[in-house]
């Protein structure tokens, strides 16, 4: 059985891209099968932070119809299998998000779970995501702005049918006093599945085009990953 996962914000920036990388590389490190899909069409960065940019076909091909999803998989870190964006405007424009609902059946029973990396807003390549998923993860950081969108794609998400597994809190400083996990957890009435420190090892994986999981497996952030990877699965 395939389950299927969106990792979605509302707000950019908050570490879906990266979520989606270190996730599904310790899912796959777990012998999970796993996909991991870069679903921002428009502002693709999981392929560019794990050295598979530049593929020679990717999902644009895909949601353009001219490829089929297994032509644009690629292997990645620990066995998971990459399915990257295009990084040109023209294949953006001629992707369509509907395709995605494609791309999943061809998948399912292929691999046991898929993720699907969502684009930041509610425009309709971003409701495509949540409709498709079997539980949607939100990546909020602790500031309120990012709690507020992820409220949103919350509500947007149940309105459509969907359903939200819980929240992970990303970028956790040791100063930030300001908005406490049971707060987070009291306005976005789901359960937080993880915390994950701000950790300057992330970026410093990413520049090496690697998560940071492989790369340093001893770092708090890799850590942090590990346990949220259990959590999901039940395999510590
Ligand atoms: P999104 O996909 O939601 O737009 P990204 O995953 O691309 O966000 O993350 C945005 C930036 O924040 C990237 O430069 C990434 O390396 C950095 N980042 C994400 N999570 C962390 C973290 N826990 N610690 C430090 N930097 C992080
Ligand atoms: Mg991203």
């Amino acid at each position: 059985m395939t389950t299927v996962f969106t990792i979605a914000s509302g707000k950019g920036g908050t570490g879906k891209t990266t979520v989606t990388a270190n996730l599904g590389s310790m899912l796959a490190y777990h012998k999970k099968r796993t996909y991991i899909i870069d679903a921002d069409m428009g502002m693709a960065n999981l392929g560019l932070i794990l050295g598979l940019d530049g593929m020679p076909v990717t999902l644009h091909d895909v949601l353009a119809g001219e490829a089929s999803v297994k032509e644009a998989a690629y292997p990645g870190p620990f066995g998971v299998t990459v399915v990257p964006s295009g990084l040109s405007l023209e294949g953006f424009k001629n992707s369509d998000p509907e395709r995605l609902r494609d791309v999943m059946s061809e998948l399912i029973g292929e691999c046991d779970i898929l993720i699907i990396d969502a684009p930041a807003g509610i425009n309709h390549d971003g409701i495509v995501p949540l409709a498709i998923a079997d539980e949607v993860i939100l990546v909020v950081n602790p500031d309120l702005s990012s709690i507020v969108d992820a409220l949103k794609t919350k509500m947007l998400t149940e309105f459509i049918g969907g359903k939200v597994r819980g929240a992970i809190i990303n970028r956790v400083t040791s100063v930030d006093d300001t908005i406490t996990k049971d707060q987070i957890e009291n306005m976005l009435s789901v359960p937080i599945i993880g915390m994950i420190p701000e950790d300057v090892n992330v970026r410093r994986a990413s520049a090496n085009r690697m998560p940071v999981v492989a790369k340093y497996p001893t770092s708090e952030a890799s850590r942090a990953f590990r346990r949220i990877s259990s959590s999901l699965t039940g395999v510590h």
